[in-house]
């Protein structure tokens, strides 16, 4: 590769905060266009490489969301994946987590980086956090090595001081510019005086095959969230739900579950009708251990998955990528409890 060509990023616009603006009347933020965006960052002129952007025709609020915008991304890319060195998503905060979980999974074969970014606070704010993210999220996606290969192969999300991986990474907070985390997994780059990048965590290689885009995720899967109290009729009545395929089920610490015999035996049912359940833990940080507690080993013995330390964002979206391939309920199974691209320690 050509290390003295200027590296073209492509900027993708799909909304959310950092592109907002205050609505004169009702004084709620409301999704704006990409040249308001630009006009308010004049920065991105002093960059040294080219950047093109495309914007999302009805740019959105991200609690908006869906898998067929997942899929308008993924497609943006595919159809510019030879034209670009790196993409930049520009995206709201509320589902980000979701979407680099997703995309992570749909861009089989990705060898470049597809770092994901917005904003607390609008970009035309003073205090705005959006232009800094912005401006390191462009960099980092034009970053190469000495021989000219992008440093990050990967989704990613870009927040303040951190560089995560996508399907590690969680919405942490509501309220402060450092709002995401990945607490299973350490960050793939410190951003400070430097970009520090972390070696060792990037993926270096991917699946080792051409890009292809797998654009059907099935939606057909709920998360269940354990709590004390929860009632039999009311469980029985979510897990024999018409079409549901997958659940993602949240449980206490280690991966425990009441042990109430009606919820094992309930759980046990669903799985014998075929549901495939994935147990991964309540809490922000650590993994199922299955064979922890007896009340663990019983959910794995009554064929409950144990999830390890997959986020909830990254959980779901996975189960929705494997059953969108047509994968059965053994493969499924199978492939939840294995890394795909590195959003599992096995
Ligand atoms: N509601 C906004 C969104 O997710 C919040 C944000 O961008 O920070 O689009």
């Amino acid at each position: 590769m050509d290390t003295n060509k200027r590296p073209k990023i492509l900027m993708i616009y799909t909304g959310g905060t950092i592109g907002m603006i205050e609505n004169p009347d009702t004084r709620a933020l409301e999704p704006f266009d990409f040249d308001h965006l630009i006009d308010n960052v004049p920065k991105i002129k002093m960059l040294d490489f080219d950047i093109d952007n495309f914007q999302f025709e009805d740019p959105i609020d991200s609690s908006a969301m869906n898998p067929e915008h997942w899929g308008e991304i993924a497609k943006v890319i595919e159809d510019n994946y030879e034209k670009y060195d790196g993409f930049v998503v520009l995206h709201g905060t509320d589902t980000m987590a979701y979407t680099a979980s997703a995309l992570s999974f749909m861009l089989e074969g990705l060898d470049k980086p597809v770092i994901i970014t917005g904003s607390q606070l609008p970009i035309g704010e003073v205090r705005t956090d959006g232009e800094e993210n912005l401006i390191t999220a462009l960099q980092i996606a034009a970053e190469r090595d000495e021989h000219g290969q992008a440093v990050v192969r990967e989704v990613a999300i870009l927040f303040q001081n951190f560089l995560l991986r996508g399907n590690r990474s969680t919405k942490f907070s509501a309220g402060n510019f450092d709002a995401f985390r990945s607490n299973n997994f350490p960050p793939l780059a410190t951003i400070g005086l430097d970009i520090q990048y972390d070696t060792d965590a990037l993926l270096t290689c991917s699946r080792q095959v051409p890009l292809s885009v797998h654009y059907n995720m099935c939606s057909d899967v709920l998360y269940l969230d354990l709590f004390p109290g929860i009632q039999q009729d009311i469980l029985s009545h979510i897990l024999n739900a018409p079409n549901l395929k997958g659940v993602v089920m949240k449980s206490f610490g280690a991966g425990n579950g009441p042990n109430q015999s009606w919820f094992l035996e309930e759980i046990k049912k669903a799985v014998e009708r075929g549901l495939v359940i994935v147990n991964i833990t309540q809490c922000s940080n650590g993994m199922v251990l299955p064979n922890r507690y007896l009340t663990g080993l019983e959910l794995s013995k009554a064929g409950v998955v144990p999830g390890h330390d997959l986020t909830s964002e990254a959980a779901i979206t996975k189960m929705m990528y494997l059953f969108g391939k047509g994968y059965d309920t053994a493969q499924v199974k199978k492939r939840m409890e294995e890394s795909l691209c590195g959003e599992l320690s096995v």
